[in-house]
This record gives structure tokens, sequence and C-alpha cells, in this order.
């Protein structure tokens, strides 16, 4: 675990009264897109104040405890939830270190293709693999990006990577940033070891090494403006209080859906009309299967083994595993059904299907809360449908004995036969569906009538304010985007610091390739 020399901690709770502070950059947000922009402006020599609405949390609050964590780590206790034909639940993070504090780690470089299809559709011609892949580098030295070894899997991957390589699919160990991991299977409820090399133990304590402040429990509220320049940032603290920072850089880190309702607040990116639209989640489903031999999801790396076998139809499957009250709270059935299946935990195996989406939705305030309405097109319902059979015919092939599907109707199989699933008229309502990352509702469009930023993430209408998280990301990546959203922060601050490329980084010994399908609505 990274320790600095200072922890750089300014407590909204305890700022009751007027508060104000000079910096270069205000930076509001500290997830996968604010902690990264910060600590290279920092180190860059940027005064740098980041604003969080959450706390910092650490290891001794850790219990474990999948019930206690979501309560504690997630926003709304992890009961944010889109609207639409489907109800899609929605977890997001809430402190320092945004959603990467609970994330699984997992790390996946941009697709060339999809650079390639945003080159062709968003005009974003820069940013190539060339381009990308110093910071790419950087990002993954910054994070310790390494390969899961195969005695951390957990006996969940090495049955769904029997069942794939009896079938000659394609897929390996997850590459994740992970230092010392130990294989406790929480890293979606805070990491009790301290291993996971999420941004509020990586970027965000560096950036306080090299002298930025963040205020926690401070929620920005509003972007001082002179004349169209950015001279400020005010906040509302947790006790009442205010911060204002003075500053002419203001980076907008909220995330893919508080981005959106935060610049619309301050009538900020309204301009090509797309704020808060082209929401892409990369809905997922899992599938579960009940062995004879024990598995006992709760041990081992949750997300170890990915399959990229049909990546190029937009279909991925990631390791889900976790521990019993994991399992118990995600569980689509009920009662005594509910029951059995909790007493057969340690024969089941869990893993996950995820879908490269060409549904798109929205993000608006209403009536004070944030509104997410996304509706699932039938073409992704139908990749549900392929990635669902799909890894049941794995789980037969690894020697299940029954597999539990997520579709109303459909819920149990105890013979191979698929069918009934496959004649099925499906519908999105159908599926028990989760998503985890969310992207562009600020979407990067080299083009001012299509974009709410530029290709250097600068917000268009205004100076000095730029975009730096998952909202501007402008299509889905069918592969999880932390790296992708790193990288693209990282490039902004060289680019504000006028500096070069960082192509001393050293090169990985291997990386993930990934080939998903081309992402272009
Ligand atoms: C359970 C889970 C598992 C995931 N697993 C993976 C994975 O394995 N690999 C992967 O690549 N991705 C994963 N992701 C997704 C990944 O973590 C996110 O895509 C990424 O963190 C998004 O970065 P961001 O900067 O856009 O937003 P966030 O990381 O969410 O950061 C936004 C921050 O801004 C703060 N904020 C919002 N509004 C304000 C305001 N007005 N004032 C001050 N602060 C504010 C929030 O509190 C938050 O801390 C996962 C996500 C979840 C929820
Ligand atoms: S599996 Fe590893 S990274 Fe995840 S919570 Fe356990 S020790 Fe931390």
């Amino acid at each position: 675990m990274f320790i600095p020399a200072l922890e750089r901690i300014e407590r909204g709770g305890r700022i009751a009264g007027e508060h104000r502070v000079r910096a270069d950059v205000c930076v509001i947000g500290t997830g996968a897109g604010g902690g990264p922009v910060a600590k290279e402006l920092a180190e860059g020599g940027m005064r740098v104040v980041m604003f969080e609405e959450g706390e910092r949390r650490g290891a001794g609050e850790f219990t474990a405890r999948p019930r206690e964590m979501t309560a504690l780590l997630y926003r709304d206790a992890g009961q944010v939830a889109t609207t639409g034909n489907v109800p899609i639940v929605l977890p997001l993070g809430s402190h320092v270190g945004g959603a990467t504090l609970v994330n699984s780690g997992t790390c996946f470089r941009t697709p060339p293709g999809v650079l390639a299809a945003w080159g062709e559709r968003f005009g974003l011609t820069e940013l190539t693999p060339h381009e990308l892949d110093p910071y790419f580098r950087r990002v993954e030295r910054e994070l310790n990006v390494s390969q899961v070894p195969p005695e951390l899997a957990g006996r969940n991957a090495l049955v769904v990577k029997r069942g794939a390589d009896a079938l000659g699919w394609s897929g390996d160990f997850v590459f994740r940033n992970a230092k010392g991991c130990v294989g406790s299977g929480v890293c979606a409820f805070g990491c009790p070891a301290s291993a996971k090399q999420h941004v509020g133990q990586t970027y965000v304590p560096r950036a306080w090494d090299a002298g930025a402040t963040t205020y926690t429990g401070c929620r920005a509220r509003r972007i001082v403006l002179e004349r169209g320049q950015a001279r400020g940032v005010e906040a509302t603290t947790s006790a009442g209080g205010r911060v204002r920072v003075d500053c002419d850089t203001v980076i907008v880190a909220c995330g893919a859906i508080h981005t959106p309702l935060f610049l619309s607040s301050n009538r900020l990116g309204l301009e090509s009309g797309q704020l808060g639209r082209n929401l892409s989640i990369h809905p997922a489903t899992a599938v579960r299967a009940e062995f004879d031999e024990e598995i006992d999801m709760a041990s081992g790396v949750p997300q170890s083994l990915y399959i990229d076998e049909f990546a190029d139809e937009g279909i991925m499957f990631e390791g889900a595993a976790g521990p019993p009250d994991y399992l118990a709270m995600s569980l689509p059935v009920s009662r005594e059904r509910h029951r059995d299946l909790m007493l057969r935990f340690l024969n089941l195996s869990q893993f996950g299907v995820m879908v490269s989406d060409r549904s798109r939705g929205f993000v608006r305030r209403r009536g004070g809360r944030a509104q997410i309405r996304y509706d699932l097109i039938d073409e992704d319902v139908e990749l549900f449908r392929r990635g669902i059979d799909l890894l049941a015919e794995l789980y037969w092939e690894a020697g299940a004995k029954r597999v539990f599907l997520p579709v109303r109707g459909h819920g149990e199989l105890t013979t191979p036969d698929r069918r009934p699933l496959r004649d099925a008229e499906l519908r999105a309502s159908d599926l028990t569906l989760m998503a985890f990352h969310p992207l562009g509702t600020a979407r990067a469009d080299a083009s001012p009538a299509r974009g709410v930023v530029d290709g250097e993430l600068k917000l268009r209408g205004v100076d000095g304010v730029y975009v730096a998280d998952g909202s501007v990301v402008p299509s889905a990546l069918g592969v999880n985007p932390q790296v992708t959203i790193m990288a693209l922060s990282t490039r902004l601050a060289f680019r504000l610091l006028g500096k070069p490329p960082p192509v001393e980084e050293p090169e990985p010994e291997h990386m993930a390739r990934v080939a998903p399908r081309n992402p272009v609505v």
C-alpha cells in the first residue's frame, strides 16, 4: 500500500462555515477519472484541490460482509437502478477512489477496434493505440497491473476454465490492479488486505505527496464563470458549510451519471444537445451451476478469469464469484428455492455474461433525483439469450448437474437440452440484469454538433473546463472501462502540462488483448 508522507485531507464534516482556497486546478470527483488527472497535474507542479462528495474509507472499516459494506461503500446503499423496459441495478461508488474502491480490479486496454471506430464515427482520429500506448503503460505501472496467478483464481474460475478448454474457447486469467492479493473474494466490498490498488489508495495519496489536497464530504455545486472563463468552484460541505476554490482550470470527474447532472445544473455543456444522452452501461447477468465437487466461491479472486471467444459478437464472460451473502442478495429466486440453493453454496458456481450494448439510455434530474432511463433493445436481448445459452453449454461441458438461468420461466435446467430457451419469445423484462460500466453521457466528439467535449476533453462553450471520467467515453467498449478512463485522464493531464507522452514507461510482459465487435451504433 502506498503511504503518503502526509494525508492531505480536509474533512467537510468539520467545515461548518465559509472556507476559501486558491489553486491552479480544481478536480471534482476522485474516481478512475479524477484521481489520475489530479496526481499527474500535482506532480507536474500545479496546485491541485480535489472535491469528493464521499469520505476516505480504509481497510480498518472493511468487514468483508457484503450487506454492511454495500450500505457503507456504495451510493444510495447500492440501490441505484435504471428505469425502462427492464430495471437494471447500476451500483455506483461514492467515496475517495469512486467506483474503483469497490470494483473487481479487472484491467483491459481499450480494444484497438473500438479506437478505430471512434476515429471513424466520432472524428477522434488522434486516439490511436499508438497514441494511447504510453498512457496505458503508465496507468498499468501506477496500479501494478498483473495477471492473476492460477493458485489465486479460485475453484469457481477453474471449473469454468475446464469447460472453456474442453470446448476450445479462448480466454485467460484476468489482469488486475492488485499487489499482495490473498484471494479473500470480496473485492466489491472493500479489500480488507489493502491489496487492490484502487485510486483512493494509489493516485490520490500520490497526489497528496505532490502537494494536492482532497476536500472530502464536499459536494461541488457550482462552477464560477467570468465572461465564459472558469474562475472557481463552490462546494457545500456535509457540515452545512461552504468551500470555494479560486482557480482557472476545472476538471469535472463525477462519473457518467453525475457529471451530466452537475453540468446541466450549471447550464453548461448543453449546446450539442447530447449532454446526458448516449448512455451505455455494458449490461450483465450471471448463470449459476451446481456441481458434485466442492467449489466454494468465497475463496479466490472473484473476477479472475475471462472468456473472450465471443467478444466479436459483443459477448464477454467474466468471473462473478463471492461470499454466500453476496450470492444470497443476487439470486433471482425466493423462499424454498432460495434456501435450497443457499444450502448448496459450497457446490455452486457463478459466472457473468456481459453484453457490449447497442441500446442507449439517458440521465436527467427529476424531482431532485437522478433518473436513469435505459431500454434494452431486441438485438441486445438476443445477445443475452445467446450468451446465457453458451455459458450453460460450458457448464454442462464442465460437468454441472444443474444449471440455473437468469431468465423468467427458464430458471433451472436439469438436462443439457436448451431448446426451450432458444425457442422462447424473450423480452427484456424476462431477464435479471445488473450493470457496472456507465459511459458516454458527455461524450467526446470532434464535431461541436455531436460532442459535449472535444477530442482534448475540453467542455465546449466555455474556457477552462474539462471532463475526465466515464462520461466522455463515446461508445460501449465491450470490456471493463477503468483503464480506458484512467488513460484518457492521464493524457489530459499531460496535454494541460504541455508535456510529451511518457514513452519511457516500461512495457508490460503481456496484456489481455480482446477484440469486441465494432461498437458503433
Ligand atoms: C461493483 C463494480 C465493479 C466494477 N468492476 C470493474 C472492473 O473490474 N474493471 C473495470 O475496469 N471497471 C470496473 N467497474 C467500473 C469502474 O470502476 C468505473 O467505470 C470507473 O470507476 C468510473 O470512473 P469515473 O471517474 O467515471 O467515476 P467514479 O469512479 O464513480 O468516480 C466519481 C466520483 O465523483 C464523486 N462525485 C460525484 N459527484 C460529485 C460532486 N458533485 N462533488 C464531489 N464529488 C462528486 C463520486 O462520489 C465518486 O467518488 C466496476 C464498477 C462497479 C460499481
Ligand atoms: S480477492 Fe484480493 S484484491 Fe480482492 S478483496 Fe481479496 S485480497 Fe483484496
